[in-house]
């Protein structure tokens, strides 16, 4: 589907969530960079700067390791100040008066859930940067303390419980997706009329693969992002432009 311009898209977006009786709503790094993330592909992101670490290669090298943590605590100084902006809010309010059942997100910034989301309805795919946990056990840490103790000597965060390697709760390249959230997300879709992906190049896989499904299992399908994408022509309801300002005009929300 060709994409329409701007009024008449929005329109045809808040008719299609006042259609609705479950709408979802899938979200990319798209989303977040009103908040001042930049998102993947901007060029001197905070992501194209480095090659990424893989998760094999941080398992097997102290080095590694702390080059994630030197990086990490680069990135931190974008990522720990933003704060949510419009489309956040827009979603928030959608699913606080029940139009949206649950957010599926491959953002690690927990904006979503600063918006007031609660967490049982954010599905993220890809983790979350803003704690960290052990890879042996799954104990919760906090990142201050580790942060704090890294800069001062060069410790590398170790499991006060079973001795496990601490690692930020994000999905690395090369680590496993997580399966209770790849499973709820795979329900939520499932269970859709209406799935909106915002703010996603649409070409990370297998976070791409649940609009497809989505639209496969009868939903129907709304795209929206600033450029076009590989699903475009898949799509019921196209919207080429910024997040904020089309989700907050369709949801009344500043
Ligand atoms: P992506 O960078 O591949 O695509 C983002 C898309 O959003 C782009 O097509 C871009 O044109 C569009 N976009 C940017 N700002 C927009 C705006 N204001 N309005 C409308 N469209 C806008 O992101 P992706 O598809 O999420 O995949 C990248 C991967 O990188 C994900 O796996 C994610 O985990 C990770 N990542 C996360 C964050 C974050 O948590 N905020 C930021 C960067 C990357
Ligand atoms: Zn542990």
């Amino acid at each position: 589907m060709t994409a329409l311009l701007p009024e008449a898209a929005i329109e045809s977006l808040k008719r299609a969530l006042e259609a609705s009786k479950r709408a979802v709503v899938f979200t990319g790094a798209g989303i977040s960079t009103e908040s001042g993330i930049p998102d993947f592909r901007s060029p001197g992101g905070l992501w194209s700067q480095y090659r990424p670490i893989e998760f094999g290669e941080f398992l097997a090298s102290a080095e590694a390791r702390a080059e994630y943590w030197r990086r990490k605590i680069e990135t931190d100084k974008v990522l720990l100040k933003a704060e949510p902006n419009r489309g956040h809010r827009a979603i928030a309010k959608l699913v606080r008066t029940g139009k949206i059942s649950s957010v599926i997100t491959q953002n690690i910034d927990g904006l979503h859930q600063s918006s007031g989301i609660e967490a049982a309805k954010v599905i993220e795919l890809h983790g979350n940067t803003t704690y960290a946990t052990c890879l042996d056990c799954g104990e919760r840490y906090e990142l201050a303390p580790i942060k704090q103790a890294f800069q001062a000597d060069g410790t590398l965060p170790e499991c006060t419980d079973c001795l496990g390697i601490i690692k930020p709760a994000t999905i690395a390249f090369g680590q496993a997706m997580p399966e209770a959230a790849m499973r709820q997300a795979e329900m939520e879709t499932l269970a859709a009329d209406l799935f909106i992906a915002a703010g996603s190049s649409l070409v990370v896989y297998p976070a791409a693969g649940f609009p497809v499904l989505a639209k496969r299992n009868g939903a129907r399908l709304v795209i929206l992002n600033r450029e076009a994408t590989p699903l475009d022509e898949f799509a019921d309801l196209v919207l080429r432009g910024e997040i904020g300002p089309i989700l907050g005009t369709a949801a009344n929300v500043n």
